[in-house]
């Protein structure tokens, strides 16, 4: 792939300020003096498909990259009859990231968060010799994993322990990950995502590491635009309404931005999509302040009420207690340019949604999925969408059990353990500082 060092540049979602990629590829925030806000990446040319690029890279000229990852498949994007049917509505649009070889979805991770290694590690210059830190509450790190060891990537994984099943990598990445430029942290002790992303910081602040960014990194968020780029292409509009559960809520800034982007570009139509995004009960901290207009999350403290919420979700990928949601161009702006709506959806009805989809479709989804699903119906109920409407699905993870059956599975086990004591209080940093060391075989001064 011929790299431009133009085809982008990044754009302060406050002041406005525009800045080129730095030398390593990972400008993360404006330098100016203001609140917190997103970069944005600011295309030069309009949309182009390239065909002769593999998996998502044929939208490479809205990716922000300069490298081809190998191995990153597009989501499959078809016009659905059975939940269709179901739900009452004519246009209905599922953009399935998984594995479901009959609708030729190949994603060896069966999740959509595939999508934003391709943004994030084809950002890094070739010669990147630095550990990016990637904390998660499972899938992500599953897909970096994957991505990582395929591509002789370094990275330092940070889950929390209750996660570690999601680990897992076919027998031929095995292969790849025997070479180990991946290692993996875990955090005990009834920890949760946001633990991960705090022993993350600490981490990342060490020399040769540096932090993946999350939210604020435009790769992450313009691999996951991917789903509303391939919806369009196939499609050939922007869609009215886009459906997804969210945790930190990154994929619906990403989706919405998308949908900007290619409003502006004017190939697709000129419609704003609204944005639908639900989380699951009991812990809806998104939903609880859009339902009130306010910009300002509620703080979640690290007490039992909170914790016990966490672990009594299905979609524990979900959880997040502090997501991008008030900063300018985070996801509180999101819902209000696109007029956007919350939803919040309780267990038993996110099991019943993956039972209907396993009806009518006719594959396994991912509980995060099953709520998405859900909230379609609850949509539908409150008239929120229209029969003809033109609606995209985001089911963001599915074919376990399928994928299972025809692979061979790998579970990958912790290289490093530390305990929720070892990042509270005054000597953390210290701590974790000399267990990293000692991990990474470094003289520890
Ligand atoms: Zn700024």
């Amino acid at each position: 792939m011929e790299y431009k060092e133009s085809h982008y540049s990044l754009r302060c979602a406050a002041c406005g300020s525009e800045y080129g990629e730095n030398g390593n590829g990972f400008l993360l925030s404006c330098s100016r003096n203001h609140p917190p806000a997103l970069l944005r990446t600011f295309y030069r040319e309009k949309l182009e498909i390239r065909n002769d690029l593999p998996g998502v890279f044929r939208y490479s000229n809205w990716l922000p990259v300069r490298r081809i990852i190998d191995g990153i498949e597009c989501p499959s994007v078809y016009k659905s009859t059975g939940l269709a049917k179901a739900a009452g509505l004519d246009n209905l649009f599922i953009s399935f990231s998984g594995y479901w070889p009959e609708k030729h979805a190949f994603m060896k991770t069966c999740s959509f968060k595939e999508l934003e290694t391709s943004g994030v590690l084809g950002r890094l210059p070739e010669n990147n010799s630095g550990t990016i830190v990637v904390s998660s509450a499972g899938n992500t790190g599953r897909a970096f994993l994957k991505a990582c060891s395929e591509n002789a990537i370094n990275a330092l994984i940070v889950i929390p322990e209750k996660a570690l099943s999601s680990l897992w990598l076919t027998g031929n990445s095995a292969g790849f990950y025997g070479s180990r430029t991946v290692k993996i942290a875990v955090l005990r002790g009834n920890a949760d995502y946001f633990d991960a992303i705090r022993l993350g910081r600490i981490i990342s602040s060490m020399d040769g590491f540096f932090a993946e960014g999350g939210a604020k990194n435009v790769g992450r968020r313009d691999g996951m635009g991917v789903v509303v780029l391939s919806a369009a292409e196939t499609i050939g509009v922007i869609p009215d309404h886009y459906f997804q559960a969210v945790g930190s809520g990154t994929g619906g800034i990403a989706a919405w931005e998308a949908g900007e982007r290619l409003l502006r570009d004017g190939a697709y139509g000129r419609r704003i999509m609204h944005l639908h995004l639900s989380q699951n009960e009991p812990f809806t901290p998104i939903k609880d302040a859009w339902e009130k207009r306010d910009r300002n999350l509620k703080i979640y403290a690290d007490d039992y009420d909170v914790k016990m919420r966490i672990n009594s979700m299905r979609a524990s990928v979900l959880s997040n207690r502090k997501p991008p949601y008030s900063l300018t161009g985070g996801l509180y702006d999101a819902l209000m340019y696109s007029s956007g709506y919350m939803y919040g959806v309780s267990n038993e009805e996110s099991v019943e949604a993956g039972k209907i989809f396993y009806k009518t479709e006719g594959m396994d989804l991912d509980p995060a999925a099953e709520v998405a699903v859900a909230s379609l119906f609850q949509a539908v109920k409150m008239e929120r969408v229209k029969r003809k409407d033109i609606i995209l699905l985001n089911i963001t993870g599915g074919g376990y059990r399928c994928f299972k059956k025809d692979n061979e599975i790998v579970y990958i086990k912790p290289d490093i353990v530390f305990d929720l004591k070892d990042i509270q209080g005054v000597s953390s940093t210290e701590k974790v500082e000399e267990k990293i060391a000692l991990l990474y075989e470094k003289v520890y001064i």
